[in-house]
Order: C-alpha cells, then sequence, then structure tokens
C-alpha cells in the first residue's frame, strides 16, 4: 500500500484508539505542543495530543463551554464527550493555560479525567521565565511518576528523547521535498502526518514517515505552480479545507507555521549533556522556546520564522488562517502583514471556523489571490 496511506488509517479508523484503549500503559492527553511528550514517554505512559478539528464534534460542544469560543476548544470539548474518541482512553489531561480559553476548560474537562494544568509565561524570553517554566515541567514529572508509579531515570528520558529525535529527523526528511520545486509532498500530505502523530505511537509514526520519505524520492515531480507558506490558527484533521482548497487550484503549500504542523515535529531536543538535570533542562527549553504560538507577548520571533520559511521555501506568498473568536492570532496578523509588505511578499488574511458554509466564499478569495500571484510573477525569457 502506498505509505501516505498509513497515516490516512491513524486519522480515519478507530485502529489507534482501540490500541490505546486496551494498552497497558496510562494514556496522558495533551494540548498544544508545550506538554513535553519525551517526559511522558519517560514515564511509562503515551502521550495524545487532544485538540480536535471536527465541526459536529465543536457544535457538540456548545452543550458544555460557551458559544462564543473558538472552536478548536469547542470541538475538543466534544470529541472528548463521545465515546471511542480518537484517544481511546485519558488517564490525565495535562492543559497549558495559554489562553482564556485554555485556562477555564479545565473546569469542564475534570469530569472526563484528572486534569493537571501548566502555567506558561507571558513573555517566554523574559527575566526568570526558562526557570518558571522548569519547575512547571518538574511539577509536570512528578505528576507523571504518581499516574504510572515509573521514576523518569537518565535512561528512561534519554531513551524517549532518541525516540523524538528520530521522529523530528524523519519529518525534517520529509521537509526537504517541499523545498524542491516542483514540491515532491504536498502540504496537505505533510499536515495529515503531522496530525496522525497527535496519537499515533511514535516509533511506528517515524518508521511509515520514513518509508514515505524513500518512496517520494523517486516520484514523479507535480505540475509547478505557485508556492504558498500557510501560517496562522492550527488546522487540525479533519479541518484541513484552506490546504485542500489552495492545492486544489493549482498552487503547493510548501511550508507551514502552525502548532499543529510543521512545528510540532520541527526541533530536536538537544541537551548539553546526557545527565539528568541536562535532560529535562533541554526538554523543557525545546517545549518553549522554539513555539512562535501567539500567546505570547512578544511575537518577534513569529515574524523572523515566517520570513525564514518564506525564503527557505522560495514562496511567492503567504495565507494568513484566522479561526473566528481567536484573538490572538488576529492580533498578529497586521504585524506579519507588515513584515512581509517591507519585503514585497504578498499576504492573503482569512477568518474562518470549523463550518464548511463559507468554503465557496474562501475559493474565491484564493483563487483571486492566486491570479494575482501569477499576474507579478516574472514573464519568462
Ligand atoms: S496556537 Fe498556541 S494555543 Fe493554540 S493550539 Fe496551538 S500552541 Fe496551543
Ligand atoms: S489560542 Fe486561539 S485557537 Fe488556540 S485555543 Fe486559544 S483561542 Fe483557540
Amino acid at each position: 500500500m502506498p505509505a501516505l496511506d498509513y497515516f490516512r488509517e491513524v486519522l480515519e479508523t478507530a485502529q489507534r484508539a482501540e490500541e490505546l484503549k486496551t494498552g497497558s500503559r496510562p494514556v496522558v492527553g495533551t494540548m498544544c505542543n508545550f506538554v513535553p511528550e519525551a517526559l511522558i514517554i519517560a514515564a511509562g505512559a503515551v502521550p495524545v495530543r487532544i485538540c480536535a478539528g471536527d465541526h459536529s464534534a465543536a457544535l457538540e460542544g456548545e452543550a458544555l463551554v460557551p458559544r462564543d469560543i473558538c472552536p478548536v476548544c469547542k470541538s475538543t470539548v466534544g470529541t472528548l464527550q463521545r465515546p471511542g474518541g480518537p484517544h481511546g482512553r485519558l488517564d490525565l489531561l495535562v492543559v497549558p493555560a495559554v489562553c482564556d480559553a485554555k485556562k477555564k476548560l479545565p473546569q469542564v474537562l475534570e469530569g472526563q479525567a484528572p486534569v493537571h494544568v501548566m502555567e506558561l509565561p507571558v513573555d517566554k524570553q523574559g527575566q526568570g521565565a526558562e526557570r518558571r517554566w522548569l519547575d512547571q515541567v518538574r511539577l509536570l514529572a512528578e505528576r507523571l511518576e504518581k499516574l504510572t508509579g515509573q521514576r523518569i531515570t537518565r535512561q528512561g528520558l534519554r531513551g524517549a528523547i532518541d525516540l523524538i529525535n528520530a521522529r523530528q529527523n524523519a519529518y525534517r526528511e520529509l521537509l526537504a521535498l517541499r523545498q524542491e520545486n516542483p514540491p515532491r509532498l504536498s502540504g496537505l500530505e505533510a499536515l495529515l502526518l503531522a496530525n496522525a502523530s497527535f496519537t499515533d505511537d511514535v516509533a511506528r509514526w517515524t518508521h511509515h514517515a520514513r518509508a514515505l520519505a524513500s518512496e517520494r524520492q523517486s516520484a514523479p515531480a507535480p505540475a509547478p505552480g505557485p508556492r504558498l507558506v500557510v501560517t496562522g490558527a492550527p488546522l487540525i484533521y479533519p479541518n484541513l479545507r484552506l490546504v485542500e482548497l489552495i492545492e486544489s487550484l493549482g498552487a503547493h503549500v510548501v511550508a507551514d507555521e502552525m502548532c499543529s504542523g510543521s512545528e510540532r515535529l520541527y526541533v530536536p531536543i538537544i541537551p548539553q549533556e546526557w545527565n539528568l538535570p541536562e535532560m529535562l533542562l533541554a526538554v523543557a527549553e525545546t517545549a518553549l522556546l522554539p513555539t512562535t504560538c501567539p500567546c505570547f507577548s512578544r511575537h518577534d520571533d513569529r515574524l523572523t520564522r515566517i520570513g525564514e520559511l518564506v525564503d527557505a521555501y522560495s514562496a511567492d506568498g503567504v495565507v494568513y488562517h484566522n479561526l473566528r473568536l481567536c484573538a490572538l492570532y488576529q492580533f498578529e496578523a497586521t504585524a506579519v502583514r507588515d513584515a512581509l509588505a517591507a519585503r514585497s511578499v504578498p499576504m492573503l488574511e482569512l477568518q474562518t471556523d470549523y463550518t464548511p458554509e463559507d468554503t465557496e466564499q474562501m475559493h474565491t478569495r484564493v483563487q483571486a489571490f492566486l491570479e494575482m500571484l501569477e499576474a507579478r510573477a516574472p514573464v519568462p525569457g
């Protein structure tokens, strides 16, 4: 079977959920990428990211949380109410308090599983921020050890870091295919992979990602088209229609700056030394510092990152994805637009949620943006 089918199977069938449900290791649900997966694995549990993108689950979530919060939170709550959700079962839920909605979610989720909240610094580069975050990571380590009854040892954490780093390396190998012109891995495929990693077994995911990379080395290249970077609020399976739409119109999403995409799988954990305190520090830093989530007060590194992606992937333009009722991304859109305008890179800003009702309108706007990009492309010869 083509290597990509494996990732579709993880997302579309109940197989992985069943495996998690009946497995002997405790399942720890996480939100965002701030919760270090390596720590969970080292404690003998299985991490699953529970952020959801299902529209009907978002409607069901409205029974428990206010209608006027972002669809990620509503859909996550709705999914957790469903028997047989993608995570199988939850023995602990770890929620980073990134925004108002996530600060209040534990009240609602406590009925599903015990909840552990992690506090994030407002400015991740501010004075004492790293030390306070390390304290949060240590508290999480204690909570995990209590849950599993297993100590996080030097050997255990090293093994978990190696496992995560192998996954990150396999993903980076795939990213090289997106730098090609035209790319031999589409934006939709890359997002499917990243979303499958939310729940999948890390070693198995890595094995199949490597198989996909080697399959694509010899695959024919698709037709050329405008190259785009997509940034903004997370696109979470099955709500990947923005990228589907862009690519159905002949453009290529060659890179993304999203916590549900490359940001999740891009950065390896590199301790200064392989002793427990240094590994713990590296795990904590890697979960915090490279993250360009707009929940932090400053956004300079996000602007730099988007510029780097435009250069590294030779992008012609950027599409900025806002989710309705997520003020954080809306706040940053102007700064991103200005930073891109200074480099003469056009940006299309779209605001949507999980409802399919505005697909036609999005189609029209994306098409007009692509026509504009094509009109400004240099005339060959
Ligand atoms: S954008 Fe930030 S707050 Fe929202 S899900 Fe991603 S990491 Fe979490
Ligand atoms: S940061 Fe925005 S998208 Fe993420 S959970 Fe909060 S409101 Fe929702």
